[in-house]
Parts: structure tokens; sequence; C-alpha cells
């Protein structure tokens, strides 16, 4: 079954990446209606809101994005596909997000043999088995319960050597000064560096392509290819601890600074 995993939740919840307990409270969002709390983990550096359990579904609760970023997303999307794959090529291509109608018009115009199939986050599809050359998801990593699970599906149902595409927001963009509105919502239970995303890529049986253009801050788009399951990563990553923690001070520094400001 494929699906975003929502559901069958240990009672005591531990760091989806590393394994660890030590989940740590930094940051309270001022927004929200489910009393989620941003956690770090101290081992790992990663980002995780929690609970994780009895969340709303993200349709009901994400910010709708706009058709534009929608567009630019897909067309960014798909030109990373072009640098890695030939279009000309009959490809079975798998979109999962809350915003595939882009996706599937920018690949189907410029991949004429393209088979598509579109799923939502919420959807529980039966997918067989290595069906698919490629996986494209954008928009939804960062909203599931596991994405460790989520992305040992989409290694599950993509063909030997075949491509994923994994588009999500970054959390560099709370480093900026100019950061006003909430970043923490109730919709996104993960927010991932460059390094924590591509840790989770690397454990599920991914070799990176392609890594986040530095330069962009609001976005981490990675292309990836699958590879033989590697065994789990539970490595520590003190480095990474310390930046989470310097981004989400910085960032309640700054919203203060430019609420005071407004
Ligand atoms: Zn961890």
């Amino acid at each position: 079954m494929f699906g975003c995993i929502l559901g069958g939740l240990p009672m005591t919840e531990t760091c989806d990446l590393c394994h660890s307990s030590a989940l740590e409270p930094v940051y309270e969002p001022t927004l929200g209606r489910r009393g989620l709390m941003v956690c770090l983990c101290s081992d790992c550096g990663l980002v995780q809101s929690l609970p994780r359990a009895g969340r709303t579904p993200p349709v009901a609760a994400v910010v709708s994005s706009s058709a534009d970023r929608n567009d630019v997303r897909a067309e960014t999307g798909l030109s990373l596909i072009a640098a890695q794959e030939d279009l000309r090529a009959n490809m079975r291509v798998l979109d999962v997000g809350p915003d595939s109608g882009s996706f599937a018009q920018a690949m189907l115009a410029a991949a004429s043999g393209a088979l598509m199939t579109c799923v939502g986050p919420d959807e529980v599809i039966p997918l067989p088995d290595a069906a698919f050359d490629i996986v494209r998801s954008c928009g939804m990593i960062e909203q599931c319960v596991s994405p460790a699970s989520t992305l040992a599906d989409l290694w599950r149902v993509l063909k030997p050597g075949g491509l994923i595409i994994i588009d999500a927001p970054n959390i560099a963009r709370i480093g900026g000064d100019d950061i006003a509105d909430e970043w923490f919502i109730d919709a996104q239970l993960y927010h991932f560096s460059e390094r924590t995303l591509a840790r989770f890529l690397k454990a599920a049986g991914f070799e990176i392509l392609a890594a986040p253009d530095p330069k962009d801050r609001e976005n981490l788009l990675f292309a990836a290819r699958k590879q033989k399951r590697p065994a789990r990563s539970e490595q520590r990553d003190l480095g990474e601890v310390d930046r989470a923690l310097t981004l989400i001070t910085s960032y309640v520094i700054n919203r203060a600074r430019t609420q005071r400001a407004a």
C-alpha cells in the first residue's frame, strides 16, 4: 500500500531519522491549533514537530500554494528530470503531493511518451513494486508522520535505478533577517535542512545525484537514484545540532524585531 503514513504510532516518539529518544523542545509556535512543539533531536539535529499522532490531514491544514508557485516548482522539477533522463523515452512517472496538476501538464508537454500517475498526500492506493521509472514528490514529505516510512515506500515502487525527485521547504529560510510570518505551521511535522533530508534519502537507499542549489534558501530540491537499501542511519551529528539551534535562535530574535518594526 502507498500513502502518507498517518497512524499506528508508538506512544513514545523517537527521531524518525536516527531513532534517538533525545528530542528536546526548542520552540513553541505562536500559531496553530494542535499545540505542536518544535523539537530538536540532540543526536542528529533533525527539527521535528511533536506530537505527530492525531495530526490534521494536510489537505485541510496546509496553506495552499499559489498557482504561480506550483508552476515554478513543476518547471524546476522537470528541468532536474531532463538533466538526468532522456525525455523521449517511454516512462512511467508517479507524482505524489497536493499539487500534481502543474507538474503533470509540464511533464506531458515535454515527454509525450510519459505515462503519469498522480496520488494525493492522503490517498492510500495499492501500487505494485518496481513499477515506476521516476517518482516526483513536492510539498508532501515534510507533512508525513514518518518520512523514513514514506521514502521506503517510494523506494519500493521505483524500478531498480529509478529516479526520485524530492522537493521540500528549506529550514534555512528561518535564518533570514526579514522573516515575519510563523514558519512552523501545523501542517509541517518535519523541518529539513539539506543535510538532514540528504541523510533520509541515503538511509532509504538512494544515491544523491543533484543536491539543492545552495543559494535557494526557500526550497530543498534533490535528485537521487534507487540503490540497494543500506542499514539504518543512526550516526550522531553534533555539528547539525549546533546549526539547528543557531537557526532557531536567530529566527526567534529576528521575528520579534520584525514584528516590533511593523
Ligand atoms: Zn535524530
